[in-house]
């Protein structure tokens, strides 16, 4: 029996990857253990979200990201006579650093969070598999085993299954993993393909549903994705497949050649009945499946973790309160829910037989999509709801307004926007931050000090001037993963000290 964990992480996909990179941050306890023997080397989630960007930046590993990746700023619709041409992320993200979506494999995703990790000194312990979970008292006991057949029980106090679409930790936890599987199986192919302009995401819709190609860049240039023909042979899938599959859509326009993968699979829409049950948590696929229409999947993934990684640094270092951790569920479960109902209707409106749905895609859509191109509000509000900008946690018991708000600017429960910009790069160390907007000298003195006395360490203040979101005297405190928790117009801090009272209480020294 080793010595207890605070903190067990099961799975290091980028879900597991991204948790054990905030835990360690904090100075946590934890281990994390993947039963594979190797990384993911397919690509996988080939793109990265605005937010997900911004939220790894605080680990430095952004720009790597974007060094490596390929970002796409046009949409061409292949339409019977002619091509419309779609700006990507053109409108509603001047907030953001990163106005782009970056098509990047996720091998890469995983290598450069891995090798993050491996700089921070902390290893995924690979081929060792979490076989069982048992409650005793307020710790878990979790029964390892290594692939070699050793085994061995570490006792842990909370235990994340960030262990995928399967997860042990969710059957172990008796979570419900309620939803359906769709009907239609899906070609994926990472290839080169002659015809197809660069940097660009290409559609061709018809009445057997869709066909794309993303502008990945490595493995291959091009990620194809179909639903697989129902009249096609039932053989492994092979480039004589992809290709006549892409006739279909193209009448023969382009040569499909080199794959790097191939790969035929189903979809399901899934979500688990809670992310929490007791000391075990579920993030990432282990808590919801869906289409992958829209580019969602790890990034909410991600974005779990970064939710609940910091949430459990603070309780397990007795500087919050355990009731913290209930806001994971509060604050995620709705998010999980609507990706499932987006991704839902995308992939419904892209592949659907039902003749309504059918006319939708192939006569209705090339007529629309001009006038949603000039219809600039609704694109872009599909721009910040895709690019994952738009999550708010305004109704979460861990977000507060004040009495008097700001009369513009960013409310309790918004992400702090980078804008003006390098707000966010201000904000972007560990612990909470204050911001103070208006004059310095209003600032100082003993009731700024006695708020922040006792957290010192965990809090930082910030006095800003022209670069704050705010255009008077206000204040707000940021959570450490970018979301604001408090905001308020005017000097009095009180509230504020109400609410650091209730999630951060003053500690004695
Ligand atoms: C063929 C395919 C194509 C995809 N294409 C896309 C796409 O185009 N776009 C998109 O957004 N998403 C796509 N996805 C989904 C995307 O890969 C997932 O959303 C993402 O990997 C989720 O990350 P995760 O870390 O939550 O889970 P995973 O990546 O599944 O990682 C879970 C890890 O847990 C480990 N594990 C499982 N059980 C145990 C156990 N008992 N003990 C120890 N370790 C365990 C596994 O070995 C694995 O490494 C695709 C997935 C597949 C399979």
């Amino acid at each position: 029996m080793t010595a207890p964990l605070d903190v067990l992480v099961v799975g290091g996909g980028p879900t597991g990857l991204a948790l054990a990179a905030q835990l360690r941050t904090y100075g946590t306890s934890f281990r994390i253990v993947d039963r594979s023997l190797d990384r993911v080397r397919e690509s996988r989630a080939l793109a990265i979200q605005p937010r997900t960007l911004e939220m790894l930046a605080g680990f430095g590993v952004t720009d790597e990201l974007i060094a490596c990746g390929n970002p796409a700023v046009e949409l061409r619709m292949h339409l019977p006579r002619r091509v419309v041409r779609m700006p990507l992320f053109d409108i509603g993200l001047a907030d953001t650093a990163y106005p782009f979506l970056l098509f990047l494999s996720q091998a890469e995703t995983e290598r450069i969070l891995s090798e993050h990790l491996a700089g921070q000194g902390v290893t995924v312990e690979r081929g060792t598999e979490l076989a069982r979970l048992e409650r005793t008292g307020t710790s878990v006991s979790c029964r390892l085993r290594n692939i070699d057949g050793a085994e061995e029980t570490v006792v842990a106090r909370y235990v994340v299954g960030c262990d995928g679409a399967h997860s042990t930790v969710r059957a172990q936890a008796g979570i419900g993993f309620q939803g359906y599987s769709y009907p239609q199986t899906f070609l994926l192919a990472d290839l080169e393909v002659d015809g197809l302009e660069p940097g660009a995401v290409h559609t061709y819709m018809s009445g057997a549903g869709m066909l794309l190609f993303f502008p990945l860049g490595s493995p291959a240039t091009w990620r194809m994705l179909a639903m697989r023909p129902p009249n096609a042979p039932d053989t492994e899938v092979g480039l004589r497949l992809l290709q006549d599959t892409a006739d279909e859509y193209t009448e023969d326009r382009l040569v499909l050649r080199d794959p790097v993968w191939m790969t035929d699979f189903r979809l399901h829409n899934r979500g688990a009945a809670h992310y929490r049950s007791g000391p075990f948590f579920l993030a990432g696929d282990a808590a919801h499946i869906h289409s992958p229409a829209g580019a969602q999947g790890m990034n909410t993934g991600i974005q779990d973790a970064l939710n609940l990684g910091w949430k459990l640094a603070l309780v397990c270092r007795g500087a919050a309160p355990e009731n913290l951790l209930e806001t994971y569920e509060a604050e995620r479960t709705p998010v999980g829910r609507s990706v499932l109902r987006f991704t839902d209707r995308a992939f419904t409106l892209g592949t659907s037989g039902n003749p309504v749905i059918r006319f939708a895609r192939t006569r209705l859509a090339p007529r629309l999509a001009p006038l949603a191109l000039r219809a600039s509000g609704p694109r872009g509000r599909v721009f910040r709801t895709v690019s994952e900008l738009g999550i708010h946690y305004r109704r979460s018991p861990a977000t507060v307004a004040g009495p008097q708000l700001p009369r513009r600017g960013p409310r309790a429960g918004d992400r702090l926007p980078d804008l003006p910009s390098g707000l966010q790069a201000r904000t972007a160390g560990p612990g909470w931050h204050l911001l103070l907007s208006g004059p310095p000298a209003l600032w100082s003195g003993e009731l700024l000090a006695s708020v922040v006395r006792g957290r010192d360490d965990l809090i930082s203040v910030h006095r800003l001037g022209q670069e704050s979101p705010w255009p008077a005297v206000a204040h707000g405190l940021v959570r450490p993963d970018g979301y604001l928790g408090y905001v308020a117009r005017g000097a009095d801090l009180e509230r504020l000290r109400a609410y650091l009272d209730r999630w951060l209480p003053p500690q004695r020294r």
